[in-house]
């Protein structure tokens, strides 16, 4: 599953590819993937002939801007998009929409698992509406800070590393992340979030920015989305000190990397580095 840094790679690669294009002719192939409450037919008709003006990103949702409108592409487990030249042949096995560009591209949507999901919104008014509206301040956001998340997540009784992927609350981290953040924090992940002090909580924001900025800078990690046509050639598993490390010694100290279960999600922490209580 892409996280946050894998899907800035891919708007980073999306603008670098087909910002302001004109988008000629839509093919919506899988039906279920538009979540917006409007036939395909309309769909297809209403973004046809829009030039996008950018791709940007919220949490982990990939917004094309089309003027007045912007349609919002949710990943999920498998979902790609590819850039070709219209000449290119591809496989289409797993193609739910083909964009046909000017400038001879062709922009495809692809997802093995058909998780992924299209939303069709007015642009002034989105932010406000499902799924938008139910994502919390990821942690670039410049009013987020220790207190916020003292506020909004001790208030919980379940471990930390449950909290911190609850995207209502903070978004943009997934497992493998909070793995690492709560490593550099030095925070157990099955510590009660209720048990955290605003310091710790001042810690994990740092550790969070610092993690997923040094990982969008290498071009996200590739356990499981190596995808080099979107840009995700994925050089900072290179750099995970606890994720996927299980019984390997521990960088900090030389203690046995564990893996335990947290919510049903592999874990990944040093008993050492870590603190319980
Ligand atoms: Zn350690």
């Amino acid at each position: 599953m892409p996280e946050l840094p894998e899907v800035e790679t891919v708007v980073r690669t999306l603008n670098s590819k087909v910002k302001n294009l004109t988008i000629k002719k839509v093919k919506i192939t899988y039906p279920n993937l538009i979540k917006t409450d409007i036939s395909i037919e309309d769909f297809e008709n209403k973004i046809k002939g829009r030039k996008i003006d950018n791709i940007s990103r919220i949490a982990k949702h990939i917004i094309f801007e089309l003027q007045d409108l912007v349609l919002i592409s949710h990943l999920r487990m498998e979902g790609k998009w590819f850039v070709f030249d219209s000449q290119t042949v591809y496989d289409t096995k797993h193609v739910e929409a083909i964009f046909e560009l000017s400038d001879n591209k062709m922009m495809v949507y692809s997802d093995t698992r058909k998780f992924g999901t299209f939303h069709l919104q007015e642009k002034a008014t989105f932010k406000s509406q499902n799924p938008i509206n139910k994502v919390g301040p990821e942690p670039f956001n410049s009013a987020l800070n220790g207190q916020y998340l003292l506020d909004i997540m001790s208030r919980s009784n379940k471990h930390i590393k449950t909290v911190l992927l609850d995207q209502t609350k903070i978004s943009g981290i997934g497992n493998i992340y909070a793995d690492e953040i709560l490593f550099d924090s030095k925070i157990h992940p099955e510590k009660r979030a209720s048990a955290l002090n605003l310091e710790d909580y001042e810690r994990i924001l740092k550790s969070s920015k610092k993690i997923l900025k040094r990982s969008i800078d290498l071009g996200g990690s590739t356990i499981d989305t190596y995808q080099p046509e979107q840009g995700i050639d994925g050089k900072f598993q290179n750099e995970l000190k606890v994720h996927t490390r299980k019984n390997k010694p521990c960088y900090e100290c030389g203690r046995i990397i564990e893996k335990i279960k947290v919510n049903g999600r592999g874990t990944y922490f040093c008993k050492e580095c870590q603190f319980l209580y």
